[in-house]
């Protein structure tokens, strides 16, 4: 370790001695050597170098921590992590601490000392960030051979068929719901509630402690679990585990309910028997490489989760109640797209819009689409002042399959579906009102012209080589979720909203 690293003769001094009267392995000796490295170039770029002890001040102690707060990992240039750089500057406090107990650093003033504002913020938390999530086309290969998930796996002295069916009920639950593994695992016998044609589960955030969430299920799944609890009402439980619909091994275990470790484990044995699993990644030969198998665990499909909503355009908003987020900035994070990707999005959609009857209509640039033309709930608007607006304006109240400026693209065809359900309700209301002709009439005519769009859109990609499928299919994905974070009229999407109040 070269010590004329330090620029000032007193710190090297003291770190000497400091050095000599504690006990530091070397790996720790190495972390402290360059934190005080980095302390020493902090003092360095001060008037006078630091290298006067008597005349350090205030201000000098605030370069040192304003360095500490910066540190980038040399790996990566990511920021250090918190904990790193606060007990960095811990370390610079300890020594110079050291020095003046030791009378090594007489006439040091007093003002060069710390004030309670030296303290770095917590950090977010990270563990909802994206990036993690398996990915469509692994969790359609999983789904293939779901059969195989618990067949050899060991849980107490529960029959194989049970077990089979428990496992692949938590595997769908988890890839269902998103909801975290805790919050699966210590699912209620009676997590399910259906009114009309709506299911809800009900379930707790127990990491924030808000229990009695409730979060809307499509029917399949709530088949899925009413099927397990049917099974595991006539199975033995722990007596323990009798109003837990994931039972834990036994009356001894940690938990009432079924160990996320389990989990787990069952989930990690399942990926192993399972013969190929193949990403989307080619290799030189242009054959597909394996997935990587450790990428799969419990709490990656909740990341899928979270992505295939984004990727659908779902609002960042609703997504962000959908997660259960505390702050909008963790959802933001599964909305991120590059400027280039986005560019490469609109470069493939601009050929594929069309006109209010479906014909070709496509932008001459990428530019053109951007600049003429504004995004609106069911497509893109070429309307000049509607433009200016920001999709604001609309003289004839959203109409657009009866609008001479609409050029929606494949990428607004869920968002186009949704109009169309959406419109049939409105009529068949209408008309249990009673409502005028002209009513009924402007809703069905709505519906028909919305409804060619569409198929004339879908009958389109379908003649469409596979490739170009797909890849028209990712860049709506892209351009969904770059519309999904703008403050643009909502689509309805149905959030339950807390009935407890919100702890945060
Ligand atoms: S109705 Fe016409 S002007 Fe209005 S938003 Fe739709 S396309 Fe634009």
């Amino acid at each position: 370790m070269d010590a004329s690293a330090i620029r000032q003769q007193w710190f090297r001094d003291v770190i000497k001695s400091w050095a000599t009267s504690v006990s530091l392995d070397s790996g720790k000796f190495k972390r402290v050597f360059t934190a005080c490295v980095i302390d020493s170039d902090a003092l360095h770029a001060r008037p006078g170098g630091g290298q006067d002890h008597t005349k350090l001040r205030f201000a000098d102690m605030q370069a040192v921590f304003t360095a500490m707060s910066r540190i980038r990992r040399t790996t990566d240039d990511e920021l250090a992590s918190r904990s790193w750089r606060q007990h960095s500057f811990g370390c610079f406090l300890e020594i110079v601490d050291f020095g003046r107990k030791t009378d090594m650093l007489p006439g040091m003033p007093g003002s060069f000392d710390p004030d309670k504002t030296m303290v770095l913020p917590p950090e977010e938390t990270t563990e909802d960030a994206a990036g993690r999530a398996v990915p469509e086309p692994v969790i359609a290969q999983l789904d293939a051979h779901l059969a195989l998930m618990g067949a050899a796996f060991s849980y107490g002295e529960m029959a194989r068929a049970d077990i089979e069916l428990m496992m692949q009920t938590a595997y769908l639950v988890l890839r269902d719901t998103g909801r975290r593994p805790i919050e699966v695992a210590s699912l209620s016998l009676k997590c399910l509630e259906t009114r009309g044609d709506e299911n809800t589960l009900v379930w707790d955030n127990v990491k924030k402690r808000r229990y009695g969430r409730k979060l809307p299920i499509t029917r399949e799944t709530a088949t899925v679990i009413r099927n397990w609890q049917a099974r595991r009402r006539q199975t033995e439980v722990p007596s323990r585990s009798r109003k837990q619909l994931f039972p834990s091994i036994t009356d001894r275990s940690g938990f009432a309910h079924m160990d996320t470790s389990s989990l787990a484990n069952a989930l990690r044995e399942w990926v192993a028997a399972i013969p190929v699993l193949l990403s989307d990644e080619l290799d030189v030969q242009g054959r597909r490489m394996p997935f990587d198998r450790t990428l799969i665990f419990p709490y990656a499909f909740r990341h899928a989760y979270a992505q295939r909503h984004a990727d659908a355009g779902v609002p960042v908003d609703v997504l962000r109640e959908l997660m259960d987020h505390r702050s909008i900035v963790t959802t933001m994070s599964y909305y991120q797209v590059s400027l280039k990707r986005k560019r490469e999005a609109i470069t493939t959609l601009r050929k594929h819009t069309v006109d209010r009857s479906g014909r070709p209509a496509p932008f001459t640039s990428p530019t053109d689409y951007e600049a003429q033309s504004v995004a609106v709930p069911f497509g893109n608007c070429r309307e000049p002042s509607n433009v200016k607006a920001g999709g604001k304006a609309c003289a004839i109240r959203f109409q657009c399959a009866g609008c001479g400026f609409y050029r929606p693209d494949p990428s607004y065809l869920p968002a186009i579906e949704e109009h169309v359900n959406d419109l049939r309700a409105d009529r068949e209301t209408a008309r249990a009102m009673d409502a005028d002709d002209f009513v009924v009439r402007n809703l069905g005519d709505q519906i028909t012209a919305f409804t060619n769009v569409a198929d004339t859109m879908r009958e389109r990609l379908s003649s469409l080589p596979r490739d170009e499928r797909e890849e028209i299919k990712e860049a709506s994905a892209v351009l969904r979720k770059v519309r999904a974070t703008r403050d643009h009229k909502l689509l309805p999407l149905t959030v339950i909203r807390k009935e407890t109040p919100d702890a945060s």
